[in-house]
Formats: C-alpha cells, structure tokens, sequence
C-alpha cells in the first residue's frame, strides 16, 4: 500500500521532470533559432550598407561615362531583398524603416532620372547621391540598432527561462529524493516505537542473511512476547498499554547491538534479527534481554517478556525460521512465561 504511494509519487515527478526537459528542448531550439534570426539580421545590415555605398558608386560611375545598368539591377534588387526583410519582420521595425524605405526607392528613381539625362547636371547628382548616402545610413543605423537589442532581449529571454527550467528541474529532483526517502522511511518504520515495522521484515532477513555468510557466526532471530499485556491494557488502559510498548521497544533497542535488527513485529510482539559464535552466548544475550526488561520498571508497572529462539540453517525459509521461532516461544509461555527458550524439535 505505501510502496504504491512511493511509486504513484515517483511516477507524478517523472512526469513533471518529463514535461521540463520538453520545455528545455525548446528553449535550445529557440536558442538555434535566435542564432539563424542574428545571421539573417547580419546579412540585410550588410545589404543596407552595400546600398549606400552602392549608389554613390553608380552615381561616380555615371559621370564618368561608364554603363551602370548592372548596377542599377544590382542595388534594385537589394532593395527589393530589404523591403521583403522589413515586411517580415514588421512588428521589430516599425513603419518609420519601411517610409524611410519608400523615400530611398524615390530618391534612388529620381537619382536615375536624372543619370539618364544627356547632359548631367554634376551638381544635382552629387546632391541627390549624397541625399540618397544620408538616407540609407539612417536605415542602416536603424535595422542595426533594433535587430541588436531585439537579439539580444531574445538571448536574455532564453537565457533566463533555460535558467529556471535547469532549476525547476534539479529542484525537482531533491524533493523527489526528500520524499521518497521519508516516505519509505515512514512505511518501514512503527509509528508508536519508531522501530521497523513487518514492511521490511523480509527484505532485512535477506540482508542479514547474506552479511552472515561471510563470517563464521550463525544468525539467530529472537521472538520476545510481552507477558499477560492484555490485562495492563484491561487493567490500566489502552494509552498506559501504549506506554509500556514504547518503554519495552526503548529497552530492546539500548540493549540489543548496533549491527542487530529490531523490529515491532506485531502488536505485543518484537523481533531481534542477531549473529553470534557460540550457542552459550546467544542464550546469554537472550537472558540478558529478559533481566533488562524484568528489572526495568514502566510508570512503577514491572513488566516481563517470553523469547523464543530459532537458529537460522542455510536453505531454511524465512517463514519456517520465523515458526521455530514462534514454536520455542510458545513453549516459553506454556512452561511459564519470563523465560527464554531455544527451538528444538
Ligand atoms: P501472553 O502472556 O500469553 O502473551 O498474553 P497477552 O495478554 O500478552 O497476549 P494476548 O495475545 O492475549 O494479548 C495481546 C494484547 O496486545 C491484545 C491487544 O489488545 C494488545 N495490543 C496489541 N497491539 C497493541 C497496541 O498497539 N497498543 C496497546 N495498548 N495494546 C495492543
Ligand atoms: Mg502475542
Ligand atoms: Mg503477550
């Protein structure tokens, strides 16, 4: 059940971190996009320029006798190149580039006009070219100026979603880890004692059972019962009941070792998973849980507990272990409570 809640909680991150890196993506493309936009700008600033250089060039050609019908086409068809330019990105250059546009196509007309004539008036052409020189350095000044800080709002803009995203995504990341952590933690833990409760029961023996097979010690586990808990509870009540499990789970778990486990097995139930050498010691440290428990005293109520014990024999199932344990522990009860007795057939 709470192995479903870490898997629906993982599966609901994912999906986010899924739909960031989608965001991330595009916002590359937008990167690539802004790189293709910033050469596209370069290439028509370039072009202004060469329509303003190219005119005064036609204007000096023309006086001095030479043809310039290829330089008509040529500079006809860069303006032709920056009015499409302009129009496609008419929201980033207002109608002011695209009038100062149509001026330049009249004055480069009237320029011609006046080329054309027999006798050229040196002065008007010079006048004109100079004008037409005036008016395409604005354009250009202007396409630079507005593509520069467009380009550059783009850049910042990306930069800055890219930045959220990469920090939305490993933000992400540590909460799924911080919940996921706490969340197996509370599945695997007692809410009342704090100690390990059945959910993990299994994958802990396998755990302890392979440590144990490089050592020479075997692994014992522990069944402890708390004696006639029933009548505290009918005697005392439920929350002094409660009290007595917390002051049994506090008592086990100063005196069990630090590589032992321990767990709340059940409702009046523990369970020590523990290694040793000798057969003797084992039954020593169960005898030494059973005095720490009957010499401890809880709220003035002396308490005692039963322990069963079972020896773990390579190729025995967990379950079978945990019968044997139950078996000697029944026996402990039978024979008289407050004592600890090891599994035999
Ligand atoms: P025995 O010596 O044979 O073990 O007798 P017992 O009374 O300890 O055993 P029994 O199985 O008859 O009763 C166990 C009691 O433990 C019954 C149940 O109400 C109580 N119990 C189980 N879980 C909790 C709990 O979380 N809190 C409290 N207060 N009591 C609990
Ligand atoms: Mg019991
Ligand atoms: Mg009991």
């Amino acid at each position: 059940m709470k192995q479903n809640v870490v898997n629906k909680t993982s599966i609901q991150i994912n999906r986010i971190i899924a739909i960031l890196i989608f965001f991330l993506i595009l916002s590359l493309i937008l990167i690539i996009t802004i790189s293709n936009i910033s050469g596209t700008h370069s290439i028509f600033i370039n072009n202004a320029g060469r329509i303003r250089g190219g005119i005064q060039k036609t204007a000096v050609t023309a006086l001095t006798g030479h043809g310039i019908s290829e330089n008509i086409s040529a500079i006809d068809e860069l303006i032709g190149d920056l009015d499409t330019f302009i129009g496609d990105y008419s929201a980033l250059f207002s109608n002011m580039e695209s009038s100062k546009l149509d001026r330049l196509k009249n004055e480069w007309a009237a320029l011609q006009i006046l080329l054309e004539q027999k006798n050229t008036d040196h002065q008007a052409v010079f006048k004109q070219s100079n004008l037409i020189w005036a008016l395409s350095d604005e354009i250009v000044s202007d396409i630079e100026n507005k593509s520069h800080s467009y380009i550059k709002f783009l850049y910042i803009a990306s930069i800055v979603i890219i930045t959220v995203i990469i920090t939305l995504i490993l933000l992400i990341i540590i909460i799924r880890v911080v919940i996921q952590n706490r969340i197996e933690t509370q599945a695997a833990h007692d809410k009342l004692t704090g100690l390990y409760n059945r959910n993990y029961l299994t994958d802990l023996i396998k755990k302890k059972i392979t440590e144990i097979k490089n050592t020479d010690n075997s692994l014992a586990f522990l069944m402890c019962d708390i004696d006639h808990f029933k009548m505290v509870n009918d005697k005392f009540g439920h929350e002094t009941g409660d009290e007595v499990l917390k002051h049994i789970a506090k008592i086990l778990s100063g005196s069990v070792r630090s590589a032992d486990v321990l767990f709340r097995s059940g409702g009046e139930e523990f369970l020590i998973i523990t290694d040793f050498d000798k057969i003797q010691n084992l039954l020593f440290f169960g005898e030494r849980l059973r005095k720490n428990i009957e010499n401890s005293s809880c709220n003035g109520l002396r308490i005692t507990i039963s322990i069963g014990i079972s020896i773990y024999r390579s190729h025995t199932e967990i379950k079978e272990i945990i019968n044997e344990a139950d078996t000697a522990l029944y026996k402990a009860k039978s024979s008289g409570r407050n004592r600890v007795v090891l599994f035999s057939n």
